[in-house]
């Protein structure tokens, strides 16, 4: 056996010296084992979540811990699955005792028997998750690796411990932690690991559709999202969970005209934008900005493929999208919907940027303009350095004209300068669709530049308005 290696300069945090504390007291052993070793060793910056494994009452264990600790945190227990979370301060720990798990062919809630650390260990996903660091006196430090997890952190591999076939046959969520960490992390999955999970990718159907979620959050918030979407892609199970996407991947030839894979593509933009943006939402929007591109796909002799209309039928995609994956109904669905109704309008005005068509832009996309404008940057993928140039020059243009629009004119947050009051006042009327046509012949104008944005020129414009419409002014 190899010499045990000793990890003490990882538990300075002085929580670790009080769950040792803690465990003597209750003579049971623990191990500070996963997620916390794991980014411990990879230098991923200190965990806030800390996972204790006892051999013996998890729950116990917590309980003591609190006691110990000078303001004696609630400790929030999970009868169910016999563990318990406690907070003190900046971290968050969570006590399980070690278990042994048999697994019904329905469920990825297994059967569980108390156990030893390394029956504990067998039950975790991947070799790196299953480094544990004892917090015994006789042991502190030392570190406790039966499958090699530390030289799969060296060589970036994601391997389970035991058969993957088995593995994730018993709880289908594995295969996507597997492919999160290989994108988080920039791992290579195993090649049988990456087998296994194309042989069970029908398993993924018993994972909640909120668990999904979760995982494909993670995928999107990590530095290269498309590592993960290809690894969806690659072991097909991708169609399970976003098959708007699969629809995007393929060419079409007629008569020798192609278009682009929007697939591939669309990963470009995801990557893209992830350079310039950490909002969870507006790569959500990168990532589905062109699924309307699929049910509109039309080929014709005399402009070849076009996709009239993908944005408008997109924007409705996202709505039965987020309602199947159970995501959330709410204004961030709104936000992406935006963004894929918008996301032709700021390329259709590159190339001929006026004043009017600035306005309208910027109004439309009312406080997202910023975003909007990412995502169409993102969107360049042209491998014609000419044109790649030429596209983000134009959009140095429009966002140029946009400053100049915005300071003389004010259209974002726009408030009509004439209100509904003055106008009933003005013509002694009362509510009526009259106001409604003269507040929007007004912001038409102002949006046209036919006038400026402004009271006066806008009570003017009403008047006149008013008369074409068989008003007659108080006196
Ligand atoms: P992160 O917190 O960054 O997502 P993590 O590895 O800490 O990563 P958690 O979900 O917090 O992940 O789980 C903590 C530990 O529990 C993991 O490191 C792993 O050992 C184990 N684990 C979590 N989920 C599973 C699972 N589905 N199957 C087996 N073991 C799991
Ligand atoms: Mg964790």
């Amino acid at each position: 056996m190899s010499e045990v290696k000793n990890y003490k300069e990882a538990l300075q945090h002085s929580i670790f010296n009080t769950i040792a504390q803690a465990a003597a007291n209750l003579e049971v052993d623990c191990y500070v084992i996963g997620g916390f070793v794991r980014d411990y060793i990879l230098q991923r910056g200190s965990a806030k979540d800390i996972d204790i494994v006892a051999v013996g009452s998890g729950i116990e264990l917590a309980k003591e811990v609190s006691r110990l600790l000078p303001n004696n945190p609630k400790v929030q227990v999970f009868k169910t699955y016999g563990t318990a979370m406690l907070k003190t301060n900046d971290i968050e720990v969570e006590f399980v005792g070690a278990r042994k798990e048999s697994y019904a062919e329905n469920s990825r809630n297994p059967v569980v028997e108390n156990g030893t650390l390394q029956d504990d260990q067998n039950r975790r996903d991947f070799t790196i998750n299953a480094l544990a660091i004892s917090l015994s006196n006789e042991n502190f430090g030392d570190l406790l690796d039966p499958f090699g997890g530390i030289d799969d952190l060296r060589s970036k591999i994601i391997r389970t411990p035991l058969d993957p076939d088995v593995t994730y046959s018993d709880d289908p969520l594995r295969m996507m932690r597997a492919i999160r960490f290989a994108t988080q992390l920039n791992f290579k999955i195993e090649t049988k690991s990456l087998d296994a999970i194309a042989k069970n990718k029908d398993r993924i159907k018993i994972i909640t559709r909120e668990r999904i979620v979760d995982e494909l959050h993670k995928i999107l918030l990590s530095e290269q999202p498309s590592v993960g979407f290809k690894l969806l892609e690659k072991t097909e199970l991708l169609p399970y969970i976003l098959p708007e996407l699969i629809a995007l991947k393929g060419i079409d030839e007629i008569e020798g005209q192609r278009h682009k894979d929007n697939f591939y593509h669309t990963l470009e933009v995801v990557d893209n934008i992830s350079e310039n943006t950490n909002d969870l939402w507006l790569r959500w929007a990168a990532l589905l900005h062109d699924i309307g591109k699929a049910p509109t796909k039309k080929f014709s002799k005399k402009v070849g493929w076009t996709f009239h209309g993908h944005e408008f039928v997109g924007s409705k995609m996202v709505y039965k999208l987020f309602k199947r994956l159970k995501m959330p109904l709410n204004d961030k669905m709104k936000f992406v919907q935006k963004m894929v109704l918008m996301s032709s309008r700021p390329i259709v005005i590159a190339s001929d940027v006026t004043d009017s068509a600035v306005r309208r832009l910027v109004f439309d996309a009312g406080d997202y303009i910023e975003e909007l404008m990412t995502l169409c940057e993102a969107d360049i993928t042209t491998k014609n350095p000419k044109k790649f140039k030429k596209y983000h020059h134009n959009f140095k243009i429009v966002r140029q004209k946009m400053v100049e629009v915005e300071e003389r004119d004010h259209i974002r947050n726009f408030q009509p300068p004439v209100t509904g009051e003055e106008i009933m006042e003005t013509f002694s009327i009362k509510p009526s669709r009259e106001i409604g046509i003269i507040k929007e012949a007004i912001k038409e104008a102002i949006l046209e530049g036919d006038i400026p944005n402004e009271h006066d020129a806008a009570y003017e414009f009403m008047i006149q308005k008013g008369k074409e419409l068989g008003l007659t002014i108080n006196s």
